[in-house]
Formats: structure tokens, sequence, C-alpha cells
């Protein structure tokens, strides 16, 4: 165990009856200054991906954007490249303040005041928030099918994770039966709109699960879709009104700035402090100023939902004119039935040159596809009428 570990955090992880070893590994990390070794969304992509991918290949397997930063976010990106070599905190304090004030809640210089924390994207602060929440005793409770990165985080540190099917039909977080399946639960997560389904969990039932939680656990939900939904309600007021919930944003969904990096946590002060200590602390200088200036661009949500829902639309049209069973997604991601294990299916269609989702083991002969652009789209119509068979 490294002398240099936080004497807080030391007390924390013995209090929570962490075994040395656990403890030990999550030491090594964190004094080596490292990148916590979980994965995210194009790690567990490329998971179920051929390497190699032709130029030509159409890539619709990590729920990315293929319309990119937009341009406002793109100048401030190249303005800023020449200055690369300053931390330039200032910019990240900007990003902080500007997002707090589109979403309602305090930002405050002094940590202690503050409900909103930056990151370079979701991924740490939800992969921090297993490592501060959950022990041996306080497992992390998921939907199934779920985004699987807090569960590998969780399995890191020797966490149960407790996985709870989403409802038949309605496909959204059966919030009743994540508690009763884990009343000692650490973090609840909520993903909303859900990946893969892009389904959406009613605000009275994550409110429901707040006020019934027990003590000391914290509902994550992760809002990373929440722009492209035209119906999701987010949860920041209830960060407002001091609740124990965490929500994470990123700007690599509907912003198109997954490989330039930036999201946020929001939570009161003393949850993002809990939080906190997990990461290095500086971020890329370019993510954060290509962020800021994405929340200034005018109607970029209100445009780029539009793009995105109709490109899925016109999708679903195709797929039940087909007669394909699919979940109606309010996201760019959807699941479809393929009747037949959804891994091989999507090797058939990268035999196509189109590169799919994964399958969840819950839903074997489901497999999650992201929604491209147009042109990408029409490939994917092509190529799956060569591929599927009934
Ligand atoms: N949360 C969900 C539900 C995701 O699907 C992803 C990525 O696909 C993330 C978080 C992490 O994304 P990022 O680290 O790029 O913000």
């Amino acid at each position: 165990m490294s002398a240099n570990l936080n004497p807080a955090l030391r007390a924390d992880f013995v209090r929570r009856g962490f075994t040395r070893r656990n403890f030990g590994r999550i030491a090594s990390v964190l004094t080596a200054g490292a990148a916590l070794p979980f994965y995210n969304e194009p790690a567990l992509a490329q998971l179920s991906m051929v390497r190699n991918m032709p130029a030509d290949a159409v890539k619709i397997n990590a729920n990315e954007n293929p319309l990119g930063p937009c341009p406002e976010a793109v100048d401030a990106i190249y303005n800023v490249v020449k200055k690369g070599g300053r931390y330039m905190y200032e910019d990240t304090y900007d990003l902080a303040e500007t997002l707090a004030g589109v979403e309602g809640v305090k930002f405050n210089y002094k940590p202690e005041e503050s409900y909103i924390d930056v990151y370079p994207g979701s991924s740490a602060p939800l992969h921090q928030a297993v490592l501060a929440y959950c022990s041996k005793d306080r497992p992390f409770v998921k939907a199934d099918p779920g985004y699987e990165a807090g569960e590998r985080a969780a399995k890191f540190i020797g966490a149960k994770t407790v996985n709870v099917p989403l409802k038949q039909g309605t496909w959204d977080h059966d919030v009743k039966a994540m508690l009763a399946a884990a009343p000692d639960g650490g973090l609840y997560y909520i993903c909303n709109p859900n990946n893969p389904t892009g389904t959406l969990t009613k605000r009275a039932d994550i409110e429901w699960l707040v006020a019934n939680k027990p003590k000391g656990a914290v509902v994550l939900v992760d809002e990373a879709y929440i722009h492209i939904s035209p119906n999701a309600v987010p949860c920041t007021d209830l960060v407002a009104q001091d609740k124990d919930v965490l929500v994470l944003r990123t700007f690599s969904k509907l912003y198109g700035m997954a490989g330039l990096r930036a999201g946020a946590a929001i939570a009161r002060p003393d949850i993002l402090e809990k939080i906190k200590p997990y990461s290095a602390g500086a971020m890329p200088i370019t993510g954060m100023v290509g962020a800021t200036a994405s929340l200034k661009a005018k109607d970029l949500v209100q445009k780029r939902r539009k793009i995105m829902g109709d490109n899925r639309e016109d999708t679903f049209s195709f797929l039940t004119a087909k007669n394909v069973e699919f979940i109606p997604s309010e996201s760019n991601c959807f699941m479809m039935n393929v009747k037949r294990p959804g891994t091989a299916f999507a090797k058939d269609m990268a035999a196509q040159k189109v590169y799919i989702g994964r399958a969840w083991p819950i839903w074997k002969d489901w497999v999650r596809v992201s929604i491209g652009s147009r042109d990408e789209m029409a490939k994917f119509k092509e190529a799956f009428v060569k591929v599927y068979s009934v």
C-alpha cells in the first residue's frame, strides 16, 4: 500500500472494509496518476470489433456522433491549440460556470460550495463514483441490459454488481425491483436514456428511488444521451434541491466530441468532493473550450436532436417494413432482434463493412446499432437486407 495515499481516502477504505489487496490496487493506480483501467464505450465496442477496419467502413458500433464537433467548437479549439503549453485552469472553470448556468446549479471557485465539476468525459466520474460509494458490503446496482462500465469498476475493487432486468415491454428501469434486489446498495445507477435500449425511465420512479434508497447511498443518473431525447426530463433540479443524486453529463454524444473529451459531474459539494480524489485533475484544454463553445452555440441541441431523430425514425420505418422487432428508442442507439446470436450477426454485417454494436448476454439474439449519418444508415440497410434472414 502506498505511503502517499491521501489519509482521508485511506481511512475511508478501512472503514468500508476493503481487503489489503483491493486497497493496494487502487492506491497503486492513484499514486501513479494513471487513468483508471476500466472500460468505456469505445473499449467495449472494441471487444466485439474486428481490427483493421477498412477506410470506407460504416462505424455505427460505439454510439458516436458522425456530425463531430460544431463549427463554433472547432474554431475555439483551433484558437486554443497554440496556447496548449499552459494548463489554463481558467478555461476549465469557464466550462463549469457556463454549464452550471445552463443547468441551474451553483458554481463556485471554492469546491465546498460548488455543485459542478468538469471532467475529461463522463467515464472518469462514473468509475470514481463506484470506487467512492461501493464496497464489498455496498453493491453497485444497475439495469440489465445496461451500460457495463460501472460494473467493471465495481469488480476492480471487489464490490458486487446487482443486475436487475429492465421492465418487460416498457424497458425502463424497475426501480422497485432494484431496491428489493439490493436494499444495501452503495450506488444505484440509472442511465436515462438507457444504453443500449434508448428507453426512458419515468421521473417519478427516479424520485421514488431517491426517497427510498438506503442511507449513505447515492442515485447516479447518467444523462449521457439526454440531449438526444425529445422527452427525457433531466435530474439536475434534484441536485439543486440537495438530494443524494449525482448527474453525469458528457459532450461525447449530441455534441460530437467523444475524442476531444469533456464531461461533468453535477451533485452536492460533499458528493463531488467524495469522488474527486480518485483522479489527477488536469483537463484537456481543447475539450474544455470546445465544450464551452458548444454550450453557447445557438439552437445546437434542437437542430442536432432533429437530425439524429430523423435518421433514427427513418431506420425504424425500414425495420418496421421488414417486420423486424426493435425497441423504440429516443437516443442515438437501439436494440433489434435478429433472431440468432447477435454477436454472429454483427460479424456478418462487418463482412459487409458495416460495423454495428454488441449483444448483451441477457438478450443474446438482440444487437445494438448506433444511429449514423443518412449515408451510413443507407449502407446499413443495404447490408442488413443481405445478412438478415428469418
Ligand atoms: N455513460 C454512458 C451511458 C455511455 O454510453 C458512455 C459512452 O458511450 C459514457 C457514459 C462515457 O462516455 P464519455 O466518457 O465519452 O463521456
